[in-house]
């Protein structure tokens, strides 16, 4: 007998959510993590990365992980404009019978709470400090190389990130659509509290994302997450609180009133990329970003990545009863990889266009995206069939 059934690399919200859903199915898991999860504030009191997740990605957590530690902040509506454009699209939870459009979390803070959650739950082990050196895949069962021992499994789950150690340690390459985009994100303070609206307005060189913080006794606080050229981003990495504040009043158009404070500024280089198969083995699946990655314009990245978790365990549920169920038996998973893939590479496609189609500053493109947002923002049906796709709740629901 194996000494897990599923062993998964990586701790991140993915990797630690796939874990705990697993575990509850009454399966062993081990996660391999290199790193423990630390917050490190700002003096605001938040971390410079936040994440908006869905309600489907909280419906999913909320029963295997402690989805109050989250802090979830609620919003409940969003605000699209252009700089060189004289509509507005706004998307509000009440256009689809609901009150809230999704929760920003703060990245660590959600991170340090699943890891509590991995810590205390019954059937899962944990090794940190730790990456899979070297695997191969027997009839059975897949031995794995950890440091010094060698654990077998029967399935692994590679949730190991942008950068997937296991997606190399396999040869699993990626296609990769180039960006020349860096993600600059901060928190700021802001004069009016955003009163539970995100607001993003897309420039010619990418787009700028306030989203809503909990405000404090005065004003309130907003994550900014700013895709823009490497080297514009770089820049204003460089500036003084009080310069970036200046530029980014000005690229929101003062939306919040004046910028009055600034904590730490982080860079991300955002390339698009997916992977040539989710499945690269009987006894391998790739999950989250080790799958794929997604511009953060629609701020869906993690949202996609539990998806992988919420439709794995669906097909898990369906196997679970056999007996000795084995979870790399062959083709369990083939259903699984093609539906998740082919939904990256639409999505990824999807994110490039939006980014290419606001980056030309062509007057017939201008009027026509000002007909379309118009359009689109007097189409009941489209428009809220649109926020439903986006809250991963379906078009029925
Ligand atoms: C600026 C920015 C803003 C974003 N905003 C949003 C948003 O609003 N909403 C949203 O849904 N998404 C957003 N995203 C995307 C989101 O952050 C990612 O999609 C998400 O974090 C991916 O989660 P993951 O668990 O797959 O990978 P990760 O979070 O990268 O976790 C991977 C884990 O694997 C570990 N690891 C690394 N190497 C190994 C190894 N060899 N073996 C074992 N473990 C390893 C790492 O330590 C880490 O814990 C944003 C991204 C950026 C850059």
């Amino acid at each position: 007998m194996a000494d897990f059934d599923v062993v998964v690399a990586g701790a991140g919200l993915v990797g630690a959510t796939a874990a705990l859903v697993l575990a509850d199915l009454g399966l062993r898991v081990l996660v391999v993590e290199p790193s423990v999860p630390e917050r490190n504030p700002g003096p605001s009191g938040f971390e410079a990365r936040t994440l908006a997740l869905n309600p489907a990605s909280r419906a999913l957590l909320e029963p295997h992980a402690s989805w109050a530690d989250f802090a979830p902040h609620p919003f409940h509506a969003i605000r699209v404009w252009e700089d060189t454009g004289t509509r507005s699209i706004s998307f509000k939870a009440e256009e689809v019978g609901r009150t809230e459009l999704g929760w920003i979390v703060e990245a660590a803070r959600a991170s340090v709470a699943l890891w509590r959650d991995l810590d205390s739950a019954d059937g899962i082990s944990v090794l940190v400090g730790e990456k899979i050196g070297r695997l191969e895949v027997r009839a059975d069962d897949l031995s794995l190389h950890v440091g010094a021992d060698s654990i077998s499994a029967r399935l692994l789950i590679g949730a190991d990130g942008a950068q997937s150690g296991i997606r190399t340690l396999l040869g699993v390459a990626t296609q990769t659509l180039e960006t020349p985009h860096a993600a600059l994100a901060a928190v700021v303070g802001t004069q009016y509290d955003s009163a539970g609206v995100a607001y993003q307005r897309f420039l010619e060189d990418g787009p700028v994302a306030l989203l809503p913080l909990p405000g404090g006794d005065a004003g309130g606080y907003s994550s900014v997450v700013w895709s823009q050229p490497r080297d514009e981003a770089r820049r204003r990495l460089g500036l003084t609180d009080a310069e970036f504040a200046l530029e980014l009043e000005q690229a929101t158009e003062g939306v919040l009133g004046a910028i009055g404070s600034v904590d730490r500024r982080v860079v991300f280089d955002l390339d698009q990329r997916v992977a040539e198969t989710f499945h690269p083995n009987q006894r391998v699946l790739l999950l989250g970003d080790a799958a794929r990655v997604l511009h953060p314009l629609a701020g869906q990245g993690v949202n996609i990545g539990l998806e992988d978790v919420a439709d794995m365990l669906g097909v898990a549920t369906r196997h679970c009863a056999a007996t000795d169920f084995d979870p790399g038996a062959p083709g369990i998973w083939r259903g699984y990889a093609r539906r998740r893939r082919a939904k990256a590479l639409l999505l990824v496609r999807l994110m490039d266009g939006f980014r290419l189609g606001y980056s030309l500053d062509d007057p017939m493109l201008r009027l026509l995206r000002n007909v379309a947002v118009q359009a689109l923002d007097h189409s009941g049906f489209v428009k809220a069939g649109l926020i439903r796709e986006a809250l991963g709740i379906g078009l029925s629901a």
